[in-house]
């Protein structure tokens, strides 16, 4: 499971992200909403370890993220939003990497066929990523989140330059791995997509967790029964006072 408690991130004198508390259980899809410089990819770059926090901590399967990092990100995967890929590897070459990084050389050999032709990589397997298209590096990205089985997967943005089959294999995927037990956090600006797709919602706004909970419990509390998220996102996210950085 993901436990992130009282999350700081500051950009020298910008406050990106304030205090942010929540978890996601093993068996739970988050969406993390909120408008452009919310702090979404800056929240999701600190739990997976890759920006250090200012302050707060996060646990991933109960290893903290900064002070015993090897441990944490074990069962730990992230597909940012611009694919990081390595432009002289090949397609099949990339997920022999990761799957050697996390020492799952098993699953490679069981499951990378499923995934190339999952996302229609198969006739790309040895083709560099130099030469994909923007969708299929990030199709290539998601195989590698998905080739070493983690238990906890950070997505930020996943469907966007995806086409659509490629984008219902991966909101199917995303069901899947829920169904089998992952604590999966996706950031998403497609209000659609995350209603159907998630369990409960967080919506930030300047840093700081304006709301969250379930479709149903954000309309009863912030807005009417017939309204749609659209109306109850720009409800919660009309005002907006800039945060404070403390002396
Ligand atoms: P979007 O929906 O547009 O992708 P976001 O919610 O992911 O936005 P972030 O990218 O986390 O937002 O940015 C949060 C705030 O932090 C913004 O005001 C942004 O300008 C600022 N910020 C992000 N990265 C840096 C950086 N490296 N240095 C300084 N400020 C930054």
């Amino acid at each position: 499971m993901l436990d992130v408690r009282g999350l700081r991130k500051e950009y020298k004198r910008h406050l990106a992200v304030n205090d942010l508390t929540f978890n996601v259980q093993p068996g739970e899809i988050i969406g993390l909403l909120g408008p452009n410089g919310a702090g979404k990819t800056t929240a999701l770059r600190c739990i997976a370890g890759i920006l250090r926090p200012t302050g707060g901590e996060v646990f991933i399967n109960g290893f903290d993220v900064v002070q015993d990092q090897a441990r944490a990100k074990a069962n730990l995967a992230f597909v940012p939003e611009v694919p990081a890929l390595y432009e002289l590897l090949t397609v099949e070459e990339h997920l022999k990497f990761i799957a050697m990084c996390f020492k799952r050389m098993d699953l490679f050999e069981s499951q990378k066929e499923t995934l190339l032709s999952r996302y229609r990589l198969s006739d790309k397997r040895n083709e560099l990523v130099a030469t994909l298209s923007k969708g299929m590096r990030q199709k290539l990205s998601v195989a590698c989140a998905l080739i070493h089985d983690a238990n906890v997967l950070l997505f930020d943005e996943p469907l966007i330059g995806i086409d659509p089959e490629g984008a219902r294999e991966l909101k199917d995927e995303i069901t899947r791995a829920r169904d089998a037990g992952a604590a999966i956090l996706i950031s998403t600006h497609l209000l659609d997509t995350a209603e159907k797709l998630c369990d409960r919602l967080l919506i930030v706004q300047r840093g700081i967790l304006r709301a969250q909970g379930t479709v149903a419990e954000l309309r009863e509390q912030f807005g009417t029964a017939d309204q749609s998220l659209e109306d109850i996102f720009l409800s919660i996210t009309a005002e907006d006072s800039p945060p404070v950085l403390s002396a």
